[in-house]
């Protein structure tokens, strides 16, 4: 398949897949990519924070990935857009909670790449007041000039795609090449190969700086994230626990997406030694009252991520990463100074179409000033 990509562009990726050839990744490279991030993102000491919970805290930092304000998706799109660019499309098509990080993302990438992106926004979180549908994510959409489109159901991901397929072939027929990123699981996670990458990177820098971590703690979502950490660092040979925190789905439900993802991916990186079903550590117990919805602990881990560290989480994702961080350290199954790598997906434009939210709890330190 023809890749369109400038010849410089290739001959650097062509050079990186040179050097991965003998490596356990080296079946990623089969996979077309563009580059849209920047990489490798910092490994942060958080000491602060870290004396606050008794264990050693790191943090990987892929809210700074650059890209429209960047996050996990920067990875993720590096492989679906790739796709989208092999294909020789010209229009990419995605599905997301009106605050989706994803899409934001993809809208961003669409145009660094040339390509017009219609965005399907999804009715996930009921009480969302008017900055939840104006600001944050859906502002940059709207600055980035995606086609918006709204879809009732926030439920259903395979009503979802089928809505993004009809749509796509509207626009074939209009002479458009269409591209879509699907959002139910059973299609290859190439978003996945960008946390496989991702993997060897932290390996890497682990090993640069001298740490070994006990525990890696990332959000668990659509699992792209999840599964592609946990066979990028078995295939590498890291061996810690990947302890994922559920944002949407209890954990029986979200197990089994975390483990059908790294089979998928175990195979699709040709190896497949690098999953094992007893592996897929997921938690739900700062999940209710469900996705997109803020909870005392949610509270308590921006709050203190920010006062110690300065580190901003946001309310959907990395917030509930963090309180179920805290929670595993409280409860015990991450031991007292344990060396623990906490992932930062990004997602910090939610934070603007929050503050209606989250306003009435930091008016402990009122503001406006009464006068
Ligand atoms: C999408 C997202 C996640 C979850 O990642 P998945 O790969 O979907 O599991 C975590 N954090 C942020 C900020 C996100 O946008």
């Amino acid at each position: 398949m023809p890749v369109r990509r400038p010849i410089e562009r290739l001959t650097r990726e062509s050079s990186r897949a040179r050097r991965r050839m003998s490596s356990p990744l080296a079946a990623v490279d089969r996979f077309a990519r563009v580059r849209l991030g920047h990489a490798p993102t910092p490994l942060d000491a958080a000491p602060r924070l870290g004396a606050a919970l008794g264990v050693e805290l790191w943090v990987k930092r892929d809210d700074c990935t650059g890209l429209a304000l960047g996050g996990n998706k920067v990875r993720q799109l590096e492989f679906h857009l790739g796709a989208a660019q092999a294909r020789g499309a010209d229009t990419v098509l995605v599905t997301g909670a009106v605050q989706s990080n994803l899409v934001r993302v993809a809208a961003a990438g669409a145009r660094r790449l040339g390509m017009d992106a219609h965005i399907q926004l999804e009715e996930r979180v009921d009480e969302a007041g008017d900055l939840y549908r104006d600001s944050g994510n859906l502002l940059v959409d709207r600055l980035l000039g995606a086609t918006l489109h709204s879809f009732p159901v926030g439920e259903d991901e395979a009503a979802a795609d089928a809505a993004l397929e009809r749509l796509a072939r509207a626009l074939a027929g209009e002479g458009r090449r269409p591209y879509v990123i699907h959002s139910a699981p059973g299609r290859p996670p190439l978003g996945g190969l960008g946390y496989v990458l991702a993997a060897d990177e932290i390996v890497t820098q682990a090993a640069a700086l001298g740490v070994g971590f006990d525990a890696v703690v990332c959000a668990s979502g659509s699992a792209a994230t999840h599964a592609g950490v946990l066979v990028g660092l078995r295939a590498v040979g890291g061996t810690m626990p990947v302890r994922g925190i559920c944002v949407r789905r209890d954990a029986r439900r979200q197990g089994a997406r975390v483990a059908g993802a790294a089979a998928a991916l175990a195979a699709m990186i040709e190896r497949p030694s690098a999953f094992d079903e007893g592996d897929v550590d997921v938690s739900d117990a700062v999940l209710a009252p469900g996705y997109g919805r803020l909870n005392d602990a949610v509270r308590e881990a921006l709050e203190m991520a920010a006062r110690h560290e300065a580190l901003l989480l946001d309310p959907v994702y990395t917030g509930k990463a963090m309180a179920g961080l805290i929670a595993h350290v409280r409860s015990g199954r991450i031991a007292a100074g344990s060396r623990v790598l906490f992932l930062h997906t990004g997602g910090l434009p939610a934070i603007f179409a929050y503050a209606d939210r989250l306003g009435p709890w930091l008016s402990k330190a009122p503001w406006p000033p009464a006068r």
